[in-house]
């Protein structure tokens, strides 16, 4: 009823509390079906190499269009799916699905390079990951080389002896592990050190700063992205920019040794046909 009085009116209903809680509900409800009735995708997004010019990886990302609420942003359903625990299932059927259409795209004759899934905290703790991973992989015949696990620094700086291990156990899999939105969580340091991390991607909200107006004589904003780039150099660990969106934030940070981007400015999140173009061009 609030639609028919009109855009203002209903914006204000929908932002009340009794809405926020009907969405929530809707959403909350909506990924249980979404799952059986096949209404969630996955898109990939290229990690492009400026040196070399070639694309070296790609990010799968979760998609989800329901009949019901249209398309939903991964923003806002994975933090719900994330409370009810129904995050472990949507991450194994991802999982699983990134590892077959690896197979397909091999299949027509792709020459792959290391495909990144982002796991969850709460799959991270309960969701027996080390077997998850290991069984698609098996399943599908996959090189593990070729799969990459995104985590962010909230997961890996516990001390627990459990978290310690399962990265190891992941690792001699031949899984490779990636710190997502680096720089966003906590300020220890010291787990890059410790733990088996081989690449880290620098959040999109400092590669933002990075502007013709200002970052170039603002020597503040480009801080960050370059202590960030000092740092991955002398730790030897590889590093990503993420959100890369103009060719000024693309020619800083090649001009300062950070070669992989991965942002609009090479390519959005494309489907899985789309990203086999790319793979076959690569
Ligand atoms: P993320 O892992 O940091 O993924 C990068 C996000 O930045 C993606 O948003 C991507 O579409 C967006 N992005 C990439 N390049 C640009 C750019 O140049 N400009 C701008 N403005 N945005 C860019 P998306 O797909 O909406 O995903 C949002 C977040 O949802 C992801 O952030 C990730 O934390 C989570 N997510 C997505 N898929 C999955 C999944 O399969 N599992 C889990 N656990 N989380 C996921
Ligand atoms: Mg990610
Ligand atoms: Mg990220
Ligand atoms: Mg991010």
């Amino acid at each position: 009823l609030a639609k028919k009085e009109g855009r203002n009116n209903f914006q204000f209903f929908d932002e009340s509390l009794e809405n926020q809680t009907e969405r929530y509900m809707l959403i909350q409800h909506g990924l249980h079906n979404a799952l059986k009735r096949g209404e969630l995708a996955i898109h990939y997004q290229p990690k492009y190499a400026l040196d070399q010019g070639n694309i070296v990886g790609a990010e799968a990302l979760l998609r989800w269009f329901s009949p019901e609420l249209g398309t939903v942003s991964p923003a806002e359903f994975i933090p719900i799916a994330e409370e009810t625990g129904f995050i472990v299932d949507i991450g194994c059927w991802l999982i699983e699905r990134v590892c077959q259409t690896m197979n397909h795209w091999r299949k027509q004759g792709a020459v792959l390079a290391p495909v990144a899934i982002n796991i969850s905290p709460i799959q991270f703790h309960r969701g027996n990951l080390y077997k998850t991973l290991s069984r698609a992989i098996a399943d599908h015949a996959i090189d593990p080389a070729l799969i990459q696990i995104e985590l962010t620094e909230g997961v890996v700086m516990n001390r627990q002896q459990s978290t310690i291990e399962l990265l190891h156990s992941i690792k001699s899999l031949g899984v490779a592990i990636s710190i997502d939105d680096f720089g966003t969580g906590y300020s220890s340091l010291s787990y890059l050190r410790h733990l088996p991390i081989d690449e880290i991607k620098i959040d999109r909200s400092f590669i933002m700063e990075i502007t013709d107006a200002g970052s170039l004589t603002d020597t503040r904003l480009t801080a960050i992205p370059l202590a960030v780039i000092d740092l991955a150099k002398n730790l030897n660990i590889k590093l990503v920019a993420e959100g890369v969106e103009t060719e000024v934030q693309s020619n800083f940070l090649r001009e300062n040794g950070c070669f992989i981007i991965q942002g609009y400015w090479f390519s959005k999140p494309v489907d899985e046909a789309a990203m086999l173009g790319f793979w076959r061009r690569a």
